[in-house]
């Protein structure tokens, strides 16, 4: 199907973009790379009157690290995250995960902003944010506010951005850097999105396991975080039987829609795996 008729804006500043989304109200969208948006448009899922492309807002593309964060424009797309060597160390969980995303042609254009703006179960980047405790800059007509990744997610489609606002910088505290960490992705074929994945953090400290954090992917309604399963490691030596109390805990809070990826039984026992092999990966 062909897109219905809108009226296209491209602002050269986050402040014109602004202006707007505030003058337009609800009645309009903003085109990053369009991997996401431009097909929901053909199929008419969506159908905004007014369409403002924020590929001009060159203040919200590129990678700064200092001593405390690492700092993504949003606008900065994917395959930038894999040509900066410098995130192989920083930030081995977002360099190694974001291979696994859609396939080079899509992460040229695709954005980590619009990934995770989106707010669709089955993209990676939300639960790579949850894993690493980011924080996502959201900028409207009072100036820029933070929210944690923990609180960003709200539903299928749904995040904490409000009509009037655009996603402008996500913030990596560094010391996830030196945190063990795991990334596992069950899929059909490269190129698809996830039957089920799983992110992890965490530190082992004396033998016990410490601040961990575990995110799944397109295994509930929105991506999230099983707290039930970090909180039983917390503390704890990761003995097998701990482990599998966990991957059992984490089973037990997916909600997965049976789809051409497989049923909901299907889907939890992969979610399961995808999280024995993550804690595995983030333990050695
Ligand atoms: P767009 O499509 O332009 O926008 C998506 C939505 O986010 C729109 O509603 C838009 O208004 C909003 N938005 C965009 N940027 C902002 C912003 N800065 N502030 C506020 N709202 C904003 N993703 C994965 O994570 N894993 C996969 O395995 C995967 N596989 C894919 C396979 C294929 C074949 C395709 C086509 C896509 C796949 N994707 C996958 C999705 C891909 O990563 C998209 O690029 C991504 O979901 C959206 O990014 P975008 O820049 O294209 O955003």
């Amino acid at each position: 199907m062909i897109a219905k008729d809108f009226n296209y804006y491209s602002p050269d500043t986050v402040a014109d973009a602004i202006a707007l989304l505030a003058e337009f109200g609800g009645d309009a969208k903003l085109l990053a790379g369009g991997h996401s948006l431009l097909p929901m448009m053909k199929m008419r899922f969506a159908e905004p009157v007014n369409l403002i492309d924020i590929n001009g807002l060159n203040e919200i593309k590129g990678i700064d690290i200092d001593e405390e964060n690492i700092i993504i424009g949003a606008m900065t797309p994917e395959n930038d995250i894999l040509r900066d060597d410098r995130l192989e160390t920083a930030c081995p969980l977002l360099f190694e995960a974001t291979k696994l995303i859609a396939d080079p042609q899509v992460r040229n254009r695709g954005t980590i902003g619009g990934d995770i703006a989106h707010g669709d179960p089955a993209n990676d980047q939300p639960s790579i944010m949850l894993a690493l405790d980011a924080t996502l800059e959201i900028t409207g007509v009072e100036g820029p506010r933070l929210v944690a990744a923990a609180d960003f997610f709200l539903g299928t489609y749904t995040t904490a951005i409000q009509p009037n606002e655009l996603l402008t910088r996500i913030i990596i505290p560094r010391a996830h850097g030196s945190k063990g960490w795991g990334f596992q992705k069950l899929k059909r074929k490269t190129g698809d999105y996830a039957t089920a994945a799983s992110a992890v953090t965490m530190r082992m400290v004396d033998g016990k396991c410490d601040q961990v954090r575990i995110a799944l992917t397109n295994l509930g309604p929105k991506s999230f975080r099983p707290v039930k399963a970090e909180w039983i490691l917390e503390g704890h030596p990761p003995t097998d039987d701990r482990i599998e109390a966990a991957v059992q805990l984490a089973m037990a809070e997916t909600d997965p829609a049976a789809d051409q990826r497989g049923n909901e039984e299907y889907k939890t026992a992969m979610a399961g795996e995808m999280l024995r092999r993550a804690l595995q990966q983030a333990m050695n």
